[in-house]
């Protein structure tokens, strides 16, 4: 049985999308990558489009992105919950605006 919001059921859940493949689709190359070898901005765009697509198919995709938000800014890495680190660096900092506009409100 799944718990709302309870990752680590879902942690050790196989039936996720991103069990069993390769990390690179997920967090890019390694930073050791000869800088030859490194992704360019077009390929990394079609990596995080292929990464969001298995998200978007994934049940968990609510648990897994409010799992990664609660991390916190500096612990954002790859595309995960549907999101790059970047897009979910915005939503942090978008919802502790927020979190200022309503103490100053109330
Ligand atoms: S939302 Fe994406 S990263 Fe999170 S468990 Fe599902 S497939 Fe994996």
């Amino acid at each position: 049985m799944l718990v709302h919001n309870d990752f680590t059921l879902i942690d050790i859940n196989e039936s996720r999308p991103c069990v069993g493949t390769d990390p690179e689709l997920w967090f890019g190359a390694p930073d050791d990558t000869p800088p030859h070898l490194q992704e360019t901005r077009p390929s990394m765009r079609r990596r995080e489009s292929v990464a969001k697509a298995m998200c978007a198919r994934c049940p968990f995709v609510v648990q897994c992105l409010e799992n990664e938000l609660e991390h916190g800014l500096g612990e954002q890495w790859g595309v995960r919950g549907g999101m790059t680190a970047k897009e979910r660096q915005d939503v942090i900092r978008a919802r502790r605006r927020q979190a200022v506009t309503d103490v100053e409100v109330a």
